[in-house]
């Protein structure tokens, strides 16, 4: 079994659908509201829990009834939650969510997440030495990402970072990682001053830009190469760049090439926006493999 460490963002998502927003001072009814468990390291977790690795998760939630409910969702994931700990007086990190007018508004809360601190992670450094590949997204510290990528580089450890969502990314942590998955857009901010084909070209088979239902784009050291996804009825995209990069770092992890590392990646990310919502549409290993036979 391929051992995945996980660092990054736990949430609850809030989610109510309203036929129209509600302006500055305003209130009016909604039609539905429910509660999702979210956060882009935890959705990750997930996602490559279902695809069959074993997965650990540093994360930090609050000591309210959404962090008992977060935890008791990794559980249900067989995530190993050993590092998830709880921060006393403190909120968990949530997401509000407005789904109105065809579109979605959204207030992120970080809370506990914020917690999630360079010192944080070293207790739990012998974890991210010994997974055999350690997943990173950006709704932490930048420091933590930092010390992170050192830990990685001393014991040798191949980093992913999903650089989402987008920020500037320390020349350090580009230098340590190996593995970095913008989206199209997080790739421009990332890499202000060049073209996506010059970036491209500075990281060879480190530098995998995703573009949605295109698939993904990556320079080989001698030509660019687009790996093109699935076709699918996409029901709700959401999650399908978290589904991605777990399914990308489950199939690195277990030593597959670097472009069947990618069409497996491909074909989970392609079967999660069939369904609704981020976590409901991962899907599990053997729903990707018999979709790849
Ligand atoms: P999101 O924020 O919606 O989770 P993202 O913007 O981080 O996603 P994308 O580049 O949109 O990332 O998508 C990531 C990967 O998911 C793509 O490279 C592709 O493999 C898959 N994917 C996304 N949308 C589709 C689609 N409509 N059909 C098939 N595959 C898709």
């Amino acid at each position: 079994m391929a051992k995945i460490c996980v660092i990054g963002s736990s949430s609850m998502d809030l989610v109510v659908t309203s036929s129209r927003r509600p302006g500055a001072g305003e209130t009016v009814l909604g039609d539905s509201f429910k509660t999702v468990p979210g956060g882009k390291g935890a959705n990750q977790a997930v996602a490559a829990a279902r695809l069959g690795a074993d997965v650990t998760m540093i994360g930090r939630v609050g000591d309210d009834a959404f962090g008992t409910a977060i935890l008791n969702n990794f559980k249900a994931n067989a995530v190993n939650t050993q590092n998830v700990k709880p921060v006393t007086h403190m909120e968990s990190g949530t997401a509000h969510i407005v789904l109105a007018e065809g579109d979605n508004s959204i207030v992120v809360v970080e809370a506990a997440n914020r917690e999630v601190t360079p010192a944080y992670v070293d207790e739990a450094a012998e974890v991210i030495q010994r997974a055999d590949i350690v997943l990173i997204q950006q709704e932490i510290p930048e420091e933590t990402v930092v010390r992170v990528s050192e830990i990685c580089a001393q014991s040798g450890t191949p980093l992913l970072l999903n650089p989402a969502p987008a920020r500037k990314v320390p020349d350090e942590v580009i230098d340590k990682a190996a593995y970095i998955t913008p989206n199209e857009h997080e790739a421009e901010i990332l890499f202000q001053g060049m073209t996506p084909a010059e970036a491209l070209r500075k990281y060879p088979n480190k530098l995998f830009i995703t573009e949605g239902s295109n698939g993904v784009r990556y320079f080989d050291g001698e030509r660019e190469i687009v790996v093109p996804t699935y076709k699918v009825e996409p029901v709700d995209t959401t999650g399908a760049g978290d589904t991605f990069n777990a399914a990308f770092a489950v199939a690195l992890a277990e030593g597959k090439p670097l472009q069947e590392s990618i069409r497996f990646a491909n074909r989970a990310a392609s079967l999660s926006v069939t369904k609704f919502g981020a976590q409901g549409g991962m899907p599990m290993r053997s729903e990707v493999e018999e979709s790849l036979k």
